[in-house]
C-alpha cells in the first residue's frame, strides 16, 4: 500500500475514506460480484464511491501484470474460481490493486479504460459473492450460549460440551441470499399450549440473528483429510456480515433431538462485500486466556497464534412506518468479533477434524454474537428476553419479535487505534407477510 493508503478514486482519498464510503479505503478492497449499467454478472472491488469492473480490468489488460490464472479467474462471474487459487494469489491481486488504485499510481487512473472500469457504486446490484456449496451455523458467543441455555435450563444453561468444542449446525446453503433480498414469514408447526397438538400457521415469533460469516477458500481438502488450525487461518478468504433469521416457535417444537430444521432454512443472508481476510489482519486481537475452572481445548484446536477479529457490529430495525416517515433505523444493540469463545479458525479445524471435505465457497456462520451487556444482545430473543422485556421503535410501537414491514440491518466495521476503519457495509432484509 501507498505510504498515505489514500487513494486517487473519490470517496477514498483519505485512509479512512468518506461520507458514505467510510471503511472504503484503499486499506479495505472488498471484493463481490453485481451487475448492472447493462453489465452481466461480474466481480468487482470496491474503492470509495465506485466500483471496480475486474471483467473489465482483465479484458483490457489494466491487470496485465497478474498470473494468467489469477486474471481468468478475476474475470468469471463469481468468486469460487479465484478462492480456490488460495493465499499466495489472494495477496498477488489485492497488492496490484492496491498499487493501481494507491494515489501515486497514475497507470489506471490515466488510462483510456478507467472512465469505463470504474462505476457508481450506487447504481448497480450487488450479488452473492460465490456460489455457497455447503453453509454450517455455529454458536459460539459464550454470552449468547448462556442466555439463551439459561432460558430453557437456568441452573445448567451451557451443555457439558460447550467447552470443548464450537457446536454448529449444517445449514441450508439453497437459501443463502445477497443483502436486499425480501426475507418471507415462513410456515411451520406451531404449539400453541405447551402439551397441547401442532398446527401450521404462520411463524408468530420471527428473529434475527447477528453473527460474522467466513467464506472458505483454497484447495478442497479430501475426503478424510483434517484441516489443522493453523492451516485453516489460511483457508479463509474473507469475511461477511450474516443474518441467521430465525423462527422461535418452530424452533422450540422441532429443535429435539437434532438440532433446527426448518426454524432457520428458510432464509439466511449475508452483505455482498467480502472483506478479505488479508485486510483484517491488523486487526486481530489475540485470543482471551481461558480463566481457571475453563478447560484447555484439546491439541487440534490449540494455536499460539490465534485470533478473534476486532468488528464493531450493530443491529439496526426501521418498521414499514418509520420509513414512511423518514425515520432512521434505530440501533438496537452493539457487540464485537472479540465477543466470539471460538475463534473461526477452530471452527473450521473441528469442522474438519473427522475428515469433512470444505470446498472453495463454503460458508461458516460464527453464531449470534452477545456481548456480556443488556444492549449487547445479538438476537430478539435474548434483547427482549423471550418477549418479556419488548423494546420501543421511534415510532411508538413495541417489538418482542419481528413484524411485516419491519427492516433489520447489520452494519460492521473493523475498527483499531492508528489504523484506518475498515466498513463491512450492510445487510439488510425486509420481513414480507406469509406468501
Ligand atoms: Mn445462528
Amino acid at each position: 500500500m501507498t505510504a498515505s493508503g489514500a487513494s486517487w478514486v473519490a470517496g477514498a482519498r483519505s485512509a479512512d475514506g468518506e461520507g458514505k464510503s467510510e471503511g472504503f479505503g484503499l486499506a479495505n478492497l472488498p471484493m463481490g460480484a453485481w451487475s448492472g449499467e447493462g453489465r452481466g454478472a461480474r466481480l468487482g472491488v470496491r474503492i470509495g464511491d465506485s466500483i471496480l469492473d475486474l471483467h473489465r480490468c482483465v479484458e483490457s489488460g489494466v491487470l496485465a501484470r497478474l498470473d494468467r490464472r489469477i486474471q481468468d479467474a478475476l474475470a468469471k462471474s463469481v468468486l469460487n474460481d479465484y478462492l480456490g487459487l488460495g493465499h499466495a494469489a489472494w495477496a498477488a491481486a489485492r497488492a496490484e490493486l492496491q498499487r493501481l488504485l494507491g494515489e501515486s499510481c497514475g497507470e489506471l487512473r490515466d488510462a483510456a479504460i478507467a472512465k469505463d472500469a470504474l462505476l457508481p457504486a450506487w447504481g448497480i446490484t450487488m450479488r452473492l459473492p460465490c456460489d455457497i456449496g455447503d453453509y454450517t451455523d455455529f454458536y459460539a458467543s459464550i454470552h449468547h450460549a448462556t442466555n439463551v441455555g439459561s432460558m430453557f435450563r437456568p441452573t445448567n444453561p451451557l451443555m457439558p460440551n460447550w467447552k470443548h468444542l464450537p457446536v454448529g449446525y449444517h445449514g441450508r446453503a439453497s437459501t443463502v441470499v445477497a443483502s436486499g433480498a425480501a426475507v418471507r414469514r415462513p410456515m411451520g408447526q406451531t404449539v400453541q399450549a405447551d402439551d397441547g397438538p401442532p398446527s401450521l400457521t404462520p411463524c408468530r415469533l420471527l428473529d434475527y440473528e447477528l453473527e460474522l460469516g467466513a467464506i472458505v477458500g483454497g484447495q478442497a481438502n479430501e475426503i478424510g483429510q483434517r484441516v489443522g488450525v493453523v492451516e485453516a487461518a489460511q483457508r479463509i478468504f474473507g469475511h461477511v456480515l450474516l443474518n441467521d433469521w430465525s423462527a422461535r416457535d418452530l424452533q422450540k417444537w422441532e429443535y429435539q433431538p437434532l438440532g433446527p430444521f426448518t426454524a432457520k432454512n428458510f432464509i439466511t443472508s449475508i452483505s455482498p462485500w467480502v472483506v478479505m481476510a488479508e485486510a483484517l489482519a491488523p486487526y486481530r486481537v489475540p485470543m482471551p486466556a481461558r480463566v481457571e475452572g475453563d478447560p484447555q481445548p484439546l491439541e487440534y484446536l490449540r494455536w499460539d497464534g490465534d485470533f478473534l477479529l476486532d468488528v464493531r457490529l450493530e443491529v439496526a430495525i426501521s418498521s414499514a412506518p418509520m420509513r414512511e416517515r423518514g425515520v432512521p433505523a434505530m440501533v438496537v444493540s452493539r457487540s464485537r468479533g472479540t465477543d466470539l469463545w471460538w475463534s473461526m479458525n477452530q471452527m473450521l479445524a473441528h469442522h474438519t477434524v473427522s475428515g469433512c471435505r470444505m470446498r472453495p465457497g463454503d460458508l461458516l456462520g460464527s453464531g449470534t454474537i452477545s456481548g456480556a451487556g443488556e444492549d449487547e444482545r445479538g438476537c430478539l430473543l435474548e434483547l427482549t428476553w423471550r418477549g418479556t422485556k419488548p423494546i420501543t421503535l421511534p415510532d411508538g410501537t413495541e417489538r418482542k419479535f419481528l413484524q411485516d414491514g419491519d427492516e433489520v440491518i447489520l452494519r460492521g466495521f473493523a475498527v483499531r487505534d492508528g489504523l484506518p476503519k475498515l466498513s463491512f457495509g450492510e445487510c439488510r432484509g425486509i420481513v414480507l407477510p406469509v406468501a
